[in-house]
């Protein structure tokens, strides 16, 4: 993020774009845009942008921008997916720049995703049989997930076979809204997507089973009324689709706010409950996207689930519910999206995307000596992650939480904190305090190379180590450097970012 100057938040653009002003310089008309005419923009003062096959005219944008004008200049007269996707493909840009609309490009510039497999004859009868010559010529999709259904009197179940060991629930994503049903299976990079609009009504609550040592999957479904079904339904378009996930757009469904707790003076915990119909585990150090309307306008931030407190027995694994998704989230006074999050009434509904980001649990499964580093609210990834090391990681020798805040009052959940340091004698807990009052006898300052050298040790000679850093920009770029110049390899730095 850049400063931006007074007058150009995200505010003050919806405003702009409901003032009526002309701001395509077209007087509401569209065109068709050729790759030649799209190049001849690429000026600040004269900006068009390819997004998947739309062309904008972003120079009223240009001060608007919070990544800055020069961000936004390298995609400046060409085609900017890629750029865009790599940056923030979860921004609403259809709906942020729907005014500065010039038109449609006359040649797709962007080839369409890459599909592993759409099977598409197969849409066409869905009962999810391969006739044999084409299960024959199979080979090449062996790894490819299939499905296949069955009914009873009042069940109607669909098996997907992933061909792969180790399913388990964080893997799967199911949700039925309105005879709809999605059911994704998440694959490393890649997600297997069975996507129907259902022959007939099903009652509210999705029930998944998963075998997790042959990688079968089922989700079962309550019929409406005991008939018996010809089909499964039609065929959606992404149905049957091996995908890189990043391809694949982000799937909303709506949440309840049940409850919302005061932390600290600026920040909430707020407990959201999934519909009956939706079966989601966000796994953890992943994040998922809210999605609200504000002022006609829909705005998208990523949020990091947490747990509603932190266990202090950690002799079970933890078996937290998936029903319930906990944020805790930090109210800014001028904060667009979370102003309008803490007027949520209890029982309002709001938008929760699937879970995205890239940590795996396999980078502290088998880590020795474990050290979060963070800031405000980068504390949120950092709660799952605590409570998986203690609880399940068998080699781990000492948890480190290096915790950086403004003042005392800004710390979250720091009698949680003390309390489990002083019950689990591998968790240490580190206050810095960057604007302390007289009276804080504990660390002060920023994040500096010597306090890193300070905190970060290994327990013993070429301990497995895994450092986990996240908070405000500034912060985790400056850490991971320190950590570096500290002899710290990438793989033993996490780095959570957007
Ligand atoms: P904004 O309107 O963006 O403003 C926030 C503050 O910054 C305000 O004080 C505003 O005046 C100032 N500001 C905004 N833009 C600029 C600018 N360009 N120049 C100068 N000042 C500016 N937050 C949480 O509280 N909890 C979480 O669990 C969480 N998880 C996250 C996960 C990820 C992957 C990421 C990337 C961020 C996460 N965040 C989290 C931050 C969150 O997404 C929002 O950024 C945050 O809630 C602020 O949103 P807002 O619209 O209310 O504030
Ligand atoms: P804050 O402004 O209260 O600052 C907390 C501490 O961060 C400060 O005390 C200081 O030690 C450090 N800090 C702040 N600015 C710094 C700078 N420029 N250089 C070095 N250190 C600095 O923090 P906050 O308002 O709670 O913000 C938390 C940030 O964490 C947000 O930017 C949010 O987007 C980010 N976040 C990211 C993720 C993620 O990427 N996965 C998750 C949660 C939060």
């Amino acid at each position: 993020q850049v400063p931006l100057k007074p007058g150009r938040s995200l505010m003050d653009w919806i405003r702009l774009t409901k003032s009526g002003k002309d701001l395509t310089g077209l007087k509401g008309r569209l065109m068709e845009v050729t790759e030649d005419e799209l190049a001849k923009h690429n000026k600040k003062e004269d900006c068009w942008i390819c997004i998947r096959g739309f062309v904008y005219n972003v120079t009223p944008y240009m001060e608007y921008h919070p990544g800055g004008e020069d961000e936004l200049m390298k995609a400046a007269g060409t085609d900017g997916t890629d750029l865009f996707d790599q940056v923030h493909r979860w921004v609403n840009y259809e709906s942020m720049l729907k005014e500065c609309l010039v038109g449609r490009m006359s040649v797709k510039p962007v080839a369409a995703p890459k599909e592993i497999s759409t099977l598409s004859e197969e849409k066409k009868q869905l009962n999810g049989m391969l006739p044999e010559k084409k299960a024959q010529a199979a080979s090449a999709k062996d790894l490819i997930p299939s499905y296949d259904w069955f009914q009873t009197d009042s069940l109607i179940t669909i098996v997907i076979y992933t061909k792969q060991k180790g399913m388990n629930a964080e893997l799967v994503i199911a949700d039925c809204q309105d005879k709809r049903l999605r059911g994704e299976i998440i694959m490393d990079d890649h997600s297997y997507l069975v996507e129907v609009d259902l022959d007939h009504p099903v009652q509210e609550d999705v029930a998944v089973n998963i075998a997790e040592k042959v990688g079968k999957v089922e989700i079962t479904l309550k019929k409406k009324d005991n008939i018996h079904w010809k089909m499964l339904g039609q065929p959606l378009e992404s149905h049957n689709t091996f995908k890189k996930c990043t391809d694949r757009g982000l799937f909303y469904r709506k949440c309840k706010l049940v409850s919302k707790t005061e932390v600290t003076h600026d920040t909430k915990l707020f407990c959201l409950m999934l519909p009956k119909s939706t079966h989601l585990h966000v796994p953890k150090g992943r994040h998922v996207y809210l999605k609200q309307i504000i002022a006609g306008t829909e705005i998208v931030k990523p949020y990091t689930p947490v747990l509603p407190f932190l266990p202090l027995n950690f002799k079970e694994p933890s078996h937290h519910e998936g029903a319930r998704i906990y944020l805790m989230i930090k109210i800014y006074s001028c904060g667009l999206f979370t102003q309008a999050l803490d007027h949520l009434q209890i029982g309002d509904y709001i938008s929760v995307s699937n879970p995205e980001g890239n940590f795996k649990k396999t980078q502290i499964q088998t880590s020795e000596d474990v050290f979060l580093l963070a800031a405000g609210t980068g504390f949120t990834p950092m709660v799952k992650l605590l409570d998986f090391a203690l609880a399940e990681v068998s080699s781990l020798r000492t948890l480190k939480l290096i915790f950086f805040n403004k003042t005392e009052d800004d710390i979250l959940w720091r009698n949680q904190l003390e309390e489990l340091a002083l019950k689990d004698e591998r968790f240490e807990v580190q206050f810095v305090l960057s604007q302390p009052t007289k009276n804080w006898l504990g660390k002060q300052g920023k994040i500096s190379s010597s306090l890193l050298s300070e905190f970060v040790k290994r327990s013993k000679k070429d301990s497995k180590v895994l450092i986990c850093i996240c908070g405000p920009t500034p912060f985790t770029e400056q850490g991971v450097q320190y950590l570096r110049d500290l002899g710290y390899s990438q793989e033993e730095i996490h780095a959570f970012t957007a």
